[in-house]
């Protein structure tokens, strides 16, 4: 009988606390930071490069949970941003190319976007590249192939969350139909108030029932941001675009506080360059996500026992290496002359092809753009074999007017910057394994409400389910 007590005691109060797990709201404001194929290196490295120039740390590497998950797909030990960013936001794996289904592509499941929706709460999601881009869509879409990008956008509006930002969409009518109703037109018709460009946002966003906030239309690139190494003053960044969205999601006020909220913020352009293999710009972009982040700490320090920080990656990309061998140090000057990724140094070697149409373009002036963007000669100085490496691949290069271009998953880039980077690289004491995602596991840092629920996470699926346990949001674990 006695046992029986005791027994039933300790049922009651199970239940009691699980009763407390599945509904507590511990974080009213949540906010997932997803570094597109940021691994251990790129943060180490960019830390190591922040420091080397006296700027200050990244922000997130002291998060009091830090911890590591594994990022395989269900189709695919290394896998692509659609299965890891369905990972990420439904806690289900799934086959890579597939957003938001099964591995069969059977069923749909659940994200947490919608889950914070069901919740109450605000939802939004960014990006520093399109909007139906396969990391945000991950977080809104149910559809097979990633690549169908008209029907991503249609999700979106069909999930309806309060804000959605990033470059704009890619292919805002459907592929081949030009008919079909632009997605802008869609979103506008749908109540979103469409805001191009962070100068305009304030005042457009303001009393705005949902934001559509995209790049203005005359922006370099529609489907990314320029990179944090190539901007110019003017340029849209992601920066500005977490501030819109923290600015917008959290003047909904409801007691004298913000509405509870859930944002999904993804540094997209870490991955382009890692793919390109362009080490300086890599740093610099894994280095700018960490300002986006910081404006998520300067929200938590308001509310700090109901505010919850995530930043993760959905996989590496690269296989970057951060030493070469105790007789190679590390060095960042190198990468600290460097003032251009590769696609904005193929820009300017376009220029030169471009000024002159038909003649070939002299190894001098090609020289006068490395100086300007690697700092090669003036502040590098080159060994014999770097120096033929560049005008062996310059030759290849400006032999013909429409030279062969060397291309990686998102740019096709001048040879002779891809050469510059490679020199870069091995100057700074950094290897890439390959232009490729890898299997790595990557990093997790935690900060704030919950955070102790992340503290032994294995793989990328463990962390949905522990945003949705310390944020409440019912649905399936
Ligand atoms: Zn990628």
């Amino acid at each position: 009988m006695k046992y029986r007590l005791i027994g039933t005691a300790a049922l009651v109060l199970l239940l009691a606390g699980s009763a407390v797990r599945l509904f507590a709201q511990e974080a009213r404001y949540v906010f997932l930071f997803i570094g597109d194929g940021m691994g251990f290196g790129q943060v180490q490295a960019a830390g190591l490069w922040a420091a080397s120039q006296g700027a200050g740390e990244l922000c997130f590497t002291d998060f009091p949970v830090q911890g590591f998950v594994t990022t395989h797909s269900a189709s695919n030990d290394v896998t692509d941003s659609a299965a890891a960013g369905t990972a990420l936001a439904t806690g289900r794996k799934t086959a890579n190319g597939v957003l938001g289904l099964d591995a069969a592509c059977a069923e749909p499941l659940t994200t947490l976007g919608e889950r914070a929706r069901r919740a109450g709460c605000r939802v939004g999601v960014a990006s520093s590249v399109a909007v139906n881009h396969a990391t945000p869509a991950a977080f809104y879409a149910h559809r097979s192939a990633r690549e169908s990008y008209y029907d991503i956008g249609l999700d979106a509006l069909r999930a309806g969350f309060d804000i959605y930002a990033g470059t704009g969409f890619k292919e805002e009518r459907r592929k081949g139909d030009p008919d079909s109703p632009n997605l802008y037109d869609l979103f506008a018709g749908a109540g979103y108030r469409v805001v191009r460009g962070a100068d305009d946002f304030p005042s457009a966003a303001d009393a705005a029932e949902k934001v559509l906030f995209v790049q203005p239309a005359d922006a370099a690139n529609p489907s990314s941001l320029p990179p944090a190494i190539d901007r110019r003053a003017g340029d849209m960044t992601l920066e500005q675009i977490t501030r819109g969205c923290i600015d917008f999601l959290g003047s909904a006020a409801a007691d004298g506080r913000p509405q509870p909220f859930f944002l999904m913020v993804e540094g997209g352009i870490v991955d382009w360059l890692c793919h390109a293999n362009d080490t300086a710009a890599v740093l610099a972009e894994t280095y700018d996500l960490g300002r986006s982040v910081a404006l998520a700490l300067e929200f938590y320090r308001r509310y700090p026992a109901e505010t919850l920080i995530v930043v993760t990656a959905d996989h590496e990309t690269g296989g970057l290496a951060v030493g070469r061998g105790e007789t190679a140090p590390m060095s960042f000057d190198a990468l600290a002359r460097q003032t251009a990724s590769v696609i904005g140094v193929t820009m300017r070697l376009r220029a030169l092809r471009d000024a002159r149409p038909g003649e070939t373009v002299l190894w001098d002036d090609v020289r006068g753009v490395l100086r300007e963007s690697y700092g090669f000669w003036d502040y590098t100085e080159l060994t014999p074999e770097e120096e033929t490496l560049l005008k062996e691949s310059y030759e290849e290069s400006f032999r013909s007017q429409e030279g062969p271009l060397v291309r990686s998953l998102y740019y096709a880039v001048e040879p002779v910057a891809d050469c510059a980077v490679g020199i870069v690289a091995r100057r700074t004491g950094m290897a890439w394994g390959s232009g490729a995602h890898t299997a790595a596991v990557v990093p997790v840092y935690v900060l704030g409400a919950g955070a102790e629920r992340f503290a032994a996470l294995r793989d990328n699926t463990d962390i949905p389910r522990a945003i949705a346990r310390a944020a409440g949001y019912p649905g399936a674990d």
